[in-house]
């Protein structure tokens, strides 16, 4: 292009400016910064948003997204970026929300074991600054995502078998509506009857319904003991078997997570883990060291009926970090089993006593794909995931992995499951929601046009305005 040639102006510009009345220079179009907010750890295509803005106060956040309804502009909130299925991919453009800036910890009130935060607080954040007061915030979705991320695809992780869910932890929000109004949805107390539950409505709506922009969260006594183990198994089922017997049997297991043996391969690639590669189970529990002693000795009696060989303990600090950091990076260990390719990775939740069925069948169909695709599993709650690895240039590869992760999901809904279990539906499981739910998506659609009848807020997710009918083009 000529120096002299004139840059054409761009639709998105006078919306810059606009906003740029409001934030400064924390409203940006700089092509990086797009491009950094438009890609995700996930085999999707880069979506970049056209305008980034850096939001610091509730009230700014407002002005914002009243802007963006008077201009009829999608808003699509930002934490980390680490979601799975595209849940923050700005779809059709527009404004990106990212709450990066408000990240401060407002109110710690400790004889109540609460806290009150801006969205944008990241889990590890969050525990660094409560260090000191004896409790934290048990909630690990394995990458340090923000607070307000985790509420909106209602994350869990490895500690939800202990400690619950979002939707179990979560008290109270803060939310800017999509006219701009701002509305609390609960007080501080642990239990309330009072009208419908707005919070539970926020937790897991992916950005569709609102922005949250304060999030009261429970929390938990630090545990005075913790201990790890990790146990070898001869088939899954004998592992998934052995996890059942440990909750049934009331063991309080902090974290019980399923690898398969192709996952084992890529753990001992990735962090030199040394361990044999057959499927595993990593255990961790927590409470007084007498009880800890005793949870991991009534484990370790269970594993051995089922056929659990050379039970490993892992209790100082070190050891437990040194296999949760490597739990932790299954990502990177599956990619290491294939350098270069990208990750579809996907997630099903099946009640527990149908999980070992619901895994042996995907294992059968895995071997006849052909594809290479570990398993890491949350199997305490009957949630596992795969990382089918695929070479994204192959057309052939990504139709081969899409319609093994159809009958995956459809496969966990036959089972009385669901086609996600954690990570949202974004875009990646938009299909499967009317067969999971039936009319109950129409009555979201309906929430969705009262609360957002313009459709600005993250538009594209969850559900489509109607679902394909016979007929309709594919
Ligand atoms: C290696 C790896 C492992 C993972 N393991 C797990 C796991 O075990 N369990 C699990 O649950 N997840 C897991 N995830 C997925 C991811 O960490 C979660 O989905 C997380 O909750 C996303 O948080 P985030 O801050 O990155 O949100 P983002 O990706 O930025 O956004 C997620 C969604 O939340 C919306 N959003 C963000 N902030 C707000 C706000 N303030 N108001 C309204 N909407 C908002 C966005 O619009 C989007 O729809 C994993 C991801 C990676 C990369």
């Amino acid at each position: 292009m000529s120096a002299h040639m004139p840059i054409a102006a761009h639709p998105m510009d006078g919306v810059l400016a606009r906003l740029a009345e409001i934030v400064g220079d924390r409203a940006t179009r700089a092509p990086g910064v797009l491009a950094d907010h438009g890609r995700s750890e996930a085999y999707h295509a880069a979506t970049p948003p056209d305008v980034v803005v850096f939001p610091e106060t509730t009230a700014e956040v407002q002005a914002v997204v009243r802007l963006c309804c008077e201009l009829k502009v999608p808003v699509v909130a930002f934490g980390a970026g680490t979601s799975l299925e595209g849940n923050a991919a700005a779809l059709h453009g527009g404004v990106c929300l990212d709450m990066g800036r408000m990240n401060a910890v407002l109110k710690v009130n400790a004889e109540d074991m609460d806290v009150t935060v801006q969205p944008g607080i990241t889990r590890k954040q969050l525990n660094a600054q409560l260090r000191d007061t004896g409790l934290f915030f048990p909630i690990d979705p394995g990458a340090d995502a923000s607070i307000g991320g985790m509420t909106s695809t209602r994350a869990s992780g490895t500690m939800a078998v202990r400690y619950g869910t979002m939707k179990d932890n979560v008290l109270a929000l803060e939310v800017v509506l999509a006219d701009g109004r701002v509305i609390r949805t609960a007080q501080r107390a642990r239990k309330s009857a009072a009208g419908y539950d707005l919070t539970r409505l926020f937790v897991g709506a992916e950005g569709t319904l609102g922005v949250i922009t304060q999030v009261t969260l429970k929390l938990h006594p630090q545990p005075e003991a913790i201990s790890s183990a990790v146990c070898a198994f001869p088939d899954l089922k004998a592992a998934v078997d052995t996890a059942i017997a440990v909750i049934q049997s009331g063991v309080p297991v902090a974290r019980v997570e399923l690898l398969d043996a192709v996952m084992m391969r890529g753990m001992n690639l990735h962090a030199k883990l040394g361990l044999p590669e057959v499927p595993h189970l990593f255990f961790e529990f927590h409470g007084s060291k007498a009880y800890v002693a005793e949870q991991a000795e009534t484990t370790e009696a269970l594993a051995t009926e089922f056929g659990g060989e050379g039970f490993q303990w892992a209790t100082t600090p070190e050891e437990r970090s040194r296999l949760w950091h490597a739990r932790d990076n299954t990502l990177y260990a599956g990619l290491a089993l294939r350098p270069g390719a990208k990750a579809m990775i996907t997630d099903v939740c099946v009640p527990i006593s149908r999980l070992a069925e619901c895994l042996v069948e995907t294992a059968a169909d895995i071997a006849q794909t052909g594809l290479t695709a570990p398993v890491v599993g949350h199997v305490g709650d009957g949630n596992f995931h795969l990382l089918v690895l695929i070479d994204p240039a192959s057309a052939e590869e990504l139709a081969r992995a899409k319609a093994f992760c159809d009958r995956l999901a459809r496969r966990a809904i036959a089972l009385e499951g669901t086609c996600t279990g954690e990570h949202g539906v974004g875009v990646g499981k938009m299909d499967f929601l009317p067969l999971e739910l039936g009319d109950a998506v129409d009555v979201m659609r309906l929430v969705k046009g009262a609360l957002d009848p313009d459709g600005i807020l993250n538009p594209g997710k969850i559900f489509r305005p109607r679902d394909r009918q016979q007929g309709d083009a594919p």
